[in-house]
């Protein structure tokens, strides 16, 4: 199923099943059912269970409203935490003047940095001056894991949803660590859906690409990651425990703004589109302000 979280008629975040453009409310489709993403993830497999059976076709584009009608939030709107992997595309590397990592490079995004679809991305120019996108495959934790074997990484993962990196580069290069430069409020842009596993198939193999008002800069298939995903989650289960609603965000292709020549770097008015093939397509638009009076 392709679930969304939305923010309801009364203001509240609510959870829902999309199908094509319409969506029915979870309580809808399952009495008593979760009302958020939250409380599907305190029990998934039982509420995971609910919701397909429910959704039978055709009753979601029959009974829902249409998906424009509402304000789409980010599938997960505050994750517990946000994993990210650096350098694990070969052109991404290579573009960076780097070599592949012998283990999954990763780093952190603060949970407070994500947005959701169609939201801006915002940012002082005072505060940097060297904003860019990378357009990465999100995978969303379902099931409490730790010590995961390769070949068993898949069950633990709810679903799968794109993600955009954004990175303050002129932070993220003068601090040693990158955790500040990749954490700005708003540079955590999900969505639109999060699409279960069974639904989406072999996330290893799917195209990818980032384009900023239209023009295509990054484009890739996932299959061309060092680390795949069913890698990256067994990595990290070694080093602490995943637990549901948390974000793994598994690197980007080549063709950032940073190392294009010359730079693309984003400014106010671009409009940056994240596509993956089965996940659709994430939207939001660049705003800058001037320095703030302080
Ligand atoms: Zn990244």
């Amino acid at each position: 199923v392709r679930l969304i979280s939305y923010r309801a008629a009364g203001g509240g975040e609510q959870l829902g099943v999309a199908e094509g453009d319409r969506a029915l409310a979870a309580t809808a489709l399952v009495p008593g059912g979760p009302a958020t993403i939250d409380d599907l993830l305190r029990d998934t497999d039982r509420w995971l269970d609910a919701l397909q059976l429910a959704a039978r076709p055709g009753r979601i584009t029959g009974e829902g409203f249409p998906l424009a009608d509402v304000g789409l939030l980010a599938p997960v709107p505050r994750p517990g935490k946000i994993i990210a992997i650096g350098r694990n595309y070969a052109d991404h590397v290579t573009e960076d003047g780097a070599v592949p990592p012998p283990t999954p490079l990763i780093f952190a995004k603060f949970p407070s940095s994500v947005v959701g679809p169609g939201a801006d991305i915002r940012w002082d120019r005072a505060m940097t001056s060297q904003v860019d996108y990378e357009a990465e495959l999100a995978v969303v934790i379902g099931r409490r894991a730790r010590d995961v074997r390769d070949q068993d990484a898949l069950d633990v993962v709810l679903g799968y949803t794109c993600l955009n990196d954004v990175s303050a580069r002129d932070l993220q290069f003068a601090d040693v660590q990158w955790v500040r430069g990749k954490s700005l409020d708003t540079f955590c842009p999900m969505g639109p859906a999060l699409v279960t596993g069974d639904e989406l198939g072999d996330p290893d193999d799917l195209d990818i690409a980032c384009l900023v008002n239209g023009e295509v800069l990054q484009h890739d298939r996932t299959s061309s990651m060092f680390y795949s995903v069913r890698q990256i989650i067994s990595h990290c289960s070694r080093a602490f425990t995943l637990e549901p609603g948390d974000v793994i965000a598994t690197g980007t292709p080549g063709g950032v703004g940073i190392f294009r020549d010359p730079p693309r770097l984003l400014g106010d008015g671009d409009v940056v589109t994240v596509a993956i093939e089965g996940l659709g397509e994430l939207v939001n638009t660049c705003r800058t302000r001037p320095a703030m009076e302080v």
